[in-house]
């Protein structure tokens, strides 16, 4: 393989695949590689795959597959991460074109392979960043302990292992010295952290908070998403609703409104406790906004259990929720489990789950209406009048998951306004600026 100086980089999956993909960047063009847009002008294509879900493994080849195809003669393809973790054997058996399959967490030998002397690029922390427009990614830990009996992913990643508070401070710095002014934690559990660095169960992520909070200074957004719903403590609460940039955001995914179902999930089954944790961040922070996700048709769920379900979520009102499919998984607990649910009866349950959440969320946001709120802007144009609008989001969204906020006026993409809302759709809300900060 002659030496490579361009390369074309495809990352699917979740933010955390998007923060390994940042890492792999800043290797290659450390080693002065130059990225290309499209993958046919590239020495080296590179794909980061997903191995989640069925859905999400059958993109990923989906992707491979493609670029094998429109491969030109001395080109390179490389796969890696979580799907190749999984199918390593397979992605090499079934796709000629393929030349090179690496795992997770692998991206020094991806930058040597294509000839950068890594031992010569410094100072690069590995898995904790991407910067995303005015917002950025800040990945915290890595791999997870939990028993889940529906998730591949300890198989894919590994057991929990937690970026140090000292690296993470200076990515944070580094972050917000490069414009962000927002930081999304992420994880696979983010409220794990520190617990493999010797830190009692739960107790890490307030103490780390606190330290990120004084580093990047009142004005950049800390977002938290991905808690394990037996980890969000009253010291957790006490911790976003004490600290000036925690915005009243949390994301806690839950599965399933069932404890029986939870049980056969090897989740967190105590529902009282989850109706207790949530009492407690409303009483907190009355403006708090939740989002949540849910599986339908795990394993054994009856009509009954799903029916549970659906009570939960509209007891509770979550801001934001999803429902995603049981996708049955080698590797996991539930792959052998009896009482498969068939396809046509988990789609079903999945939409009836996601009209409820819309008729609920389309509530929640009406309540925005008349308010004035901090928006982030992300992006500025003008409608078909020539109005000028701009667009981004406040604190009740999280980047790529949530609805967005839109509102006359000007403001640079970057910048924070506050902004009028004078009108609720579903999942976006739409307003005025009336002052730039
Ligand atoms: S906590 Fe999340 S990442 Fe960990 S096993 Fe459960 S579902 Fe998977």
């Amino acid at each position: 393989m002659a030496v490579p100086r361009t390369y074309h980089l495809v990352t699917l999956g979740c933010p955390k695949n998007d923060v390994d993909s940042e890492h792999l960047e800043r290797l290659l063009t450390g080693g002065e590689l130059l990225p290309v847009i499209q993958p046919e002008q590239a020495d080296a294509i590179i794909v980061n795959t997903c191995g989640f879900i069925e859905q999400s493994q059958a993109e990923s080849m989906g992707a491979v597959q493609a670029l094998a195809a429109g491969k030109r003669e001395g080109q390179t393809l490389i796969v890696a991460g979580c799907m190749t973790q999984l199918y390593g054997g397979e992605v090499r058996a079934n796709v000629p074109g393929v030349d090179h399959v690496f795992g997770v967490g692998q991206w020094q030998d991806v930058a040597k392979l294509l000839s950068v002397d890594v031992t010569g690029i410094h100072d690069i922390p590995e898995r904790t960043a991407k910067v995303v427009g005015p917002s950025a990614y800040l990945k915290i830990s890595d791999g997870c302990e939990a028993p889940c009996t529906f998730c591949v992913i300890p198989r894919i990643k590994g057991g929990l292992r937690s970026a140090p508070a000292g690296m993470l401070v200076k990515e944070a710095q580094r972050l917000t010295a490069a414009g962000a002014k927002e930081l999304v934690l992420v994880a696979q559990d983010l409220t794990a952290w520190g617990e493999d660095l010797g830190m009692p169960v739960a107790s890490g992520l307030p103490g780390l908070l606190r330290m990120l909070s004084e580093t990047v200074g009142r004005d950049v957004w800390l977002r938290l998403m991905y808690a394990y719903p037996s980890r969000v403590t009253s010291e957790l609460i006490e911790t976003m609703a004490a600290l000036p940039n925690v915005v009243h955001y949390l994301d806690v995914p839950l599965q399933h409104g069932s404890e029986a179902t939870l049980r056969r999930m090897k989740r967190p089954h105590n529902l009282e406790k989850v109706h207790g944790f949530i009492r407690e961040l409303r009483a907190a922070m009355p403006d708090i906004v939740l989002r949540t996700s849910f599986i339908a048709g795990f394993p054994g769920e009856t009509d009954e259990e799903f029916e549970e379900l659906l009570g939960f979520a509209r007891e509770i009102q979550f801001d934001h929720a999803g429902c995603f499919l049981y996708s049955r998984q080698q590797w996991t607990g539930a792959f052998e489990m009896a009482a498969q649910v068939p396809d046509e009866v988990k789609a079903e349950r999945r939409d009836r789950f996601m009209q409820q959440q819309q008729r609920i969320a389309a509530k929640k946001a009406r309540r925005f209406v008349g308010k004035t709120l901090e928006m982030l802007v992300e992006g500025e144009g003008e409608t078909e009048d020539n109005t000028p609008i701009v667009a981004g989001r406040t604190y009740r969204e999280a980047p790529e998951v949530d609805g967005l906020v839109f509102a006359s006026g000007n403001a640079a993409p970057g910048s924070k306004v506050l902004v009028k809302i004078e009108e609720a759709g579903d999942y976006d809300l739409f307003g005025r600026v009336v002052r730039k900060k």
